[in-house]
């Protein structure tokens, strides 16, 4: 099946006790049992929703997976991944990646014995490089948030299994529209729902997708046991985002081309980070997994200094300021203040995010518009 009918399919059955077409939010915590133990598979909406079952399939028939599970935020997805593990495990995980991410592991589960070695993971040796006996997991972003790195994912993933480790993709910034690492040999797959998931800013949620029924067994126990579930609601706006995902992402790909080759050719601006430029040290991979190069884009002014950088930061009308991102709406971020605050300044500039880069999620509104809006911020 094609992309545009599997997002607009995926998932959704008429209801079957009313015909109607969108899945019912079930906003319910019990459900009536017919003599004990005898129950329509929904016991308490903790273990079961039938909202959240109609999400859950959606999400494991986009990431072309066999199963998938919804969580309460991105961050209690990647937080019940890690439960997986065992104090003395070792993670290698992406030196460039979601400031949130980098927190939960050296903030939270570094004090329970979990070990996590940042590496560029754009070059396989140097992941290869650090695996040891103990290694139980690869956590991989790419793109990356915000340097727009790519790693090759079935490279990482041939390491990976040889290591008996667990791979597990962070494919937020992606989208099931542009890049499917499971098919590419991942075992896990993430999202931050929040993102162009959902698609319209206006839902926090994460999900897993994975092929293994031992792996989904132990993921489910985790959601269930640990709670991180979305209410039925929040997995509606999810299922609804998920229908326009294919016209949304061509709209953010066919955007962030213009503007990335606009601030490219600007005179005041430095380095521009997007994954579609033929010299991106990450094109060729890019290339290879992804169906096109999607919308967010990072770059430096000429002039390095934070005040010009907040000049801009604060003189565009159509671009908000704000966190986020892969809403249809454009947002502009500072992330050394903002998104990747909680990495230390000097991890920070060792892994070449700079003091003064400039973060866009380019959304889906008229690019000669946004050129315009970034063209009198930018001067
Ligand atoms: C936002 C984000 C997360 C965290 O997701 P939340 O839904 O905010 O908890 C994780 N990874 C990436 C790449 C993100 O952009």
């Amino acid at each position: 099946m094609k992309l545009a009918t599997k997002f607009i399919h995926a998932g959704t059955e008429p209801d079957p006790s009313t015909g109607a077409i969108m899945t019912p939010i079930f906003q319910t915590s019990t459900y009536v049992q017919e003599a004990p133990g005898k129950n329509k598979g929904y016991e308490y909406a903790r273990s079961q929703n039938p909202t959240r079952k109609a999400l859950e399939d959606a999400y494991a028939i986009i990431e072309n997976a066999k199963f998938g599970l919804a969580f309460g935020s991105g961050v209690a997805a990647t937080d019940s991944v890690i439960k997986l593990l065992n104090p003395g495990d070792e993670v290698i995980a992406a030196n460039d990646m979601y400031g949130g991410s980098y927190r939960l592991f050296t903030k939270v589960w570094e004090r329970y014995g979990i070990t996590f070695i940042y590496v560029d993971t754009t070059n396989a040796a140097n992941v290869q490089a650090a695996v040891t006996a103990n290694t139980k997991m690869i956590w991989l972003e790419t793109p990356t948030n915000p340097l727009m790195n790519i790693t090759d994912i079935a490279a990482i993933a041939v390491i990976s299994k040889a290591a008996h480790a667990l791979l597990c993709v962070d494919n937020t910034f992606a989208s099931p529209y542009l890049q499917n690492p499971l098919d590419q040999g991942a075992d896990i797959v993430m999202h931050s729902a929040t993102k162009y998931l959902g698609g319209h800013s206006d839902v926090i949620q994460g999900a897993l997708m994975m092929n293994d029924p031992e792996l989904r067994e132990k993921l489910y126990f985790i959601q269930k046991s640990c709670g991180a579930v979305p209410g039925p609601m929040d997995c509606f706006l999810v299922l609804r985002g998920i229908k326009t995902l294919h016209v949304r992402m061509k709209q953010h790909c066919e955007n962030g081309e213009k503007i990335a080759h606009w601030l490219r050719n600007h005179a005041k601006i430095g380095k521009v980070y997007w994954p579609g430029f033929e010299d991106n040290a990450g094109y060729a991979v890019a290339k290879k997994q992804m169906r096109g190069f999607g919308g967010m884009i990072s770059f430096v002014l000429k002039d390095e200094s934070i005040e010009a950088a907040n000049q801009v930061l604060t003189g565009t009308h159509l671009f908000s300021l704000a966190e986020s991102l892969g809403g249809v709406e454009s947002l502009i971020n500072h992330p050394a203040s903002m998104t990747h605050a909680s990495i230390p300044r000097e991890e920070r500039i060792k892994n070449g995010l700079a003091d003064g880069l400039i973060r866009l999620s380019v959304g889906i509104e008229d690019a000669d518009d946004l050129i315009e809006d970034l063209k009198q911020a930018i001067g």
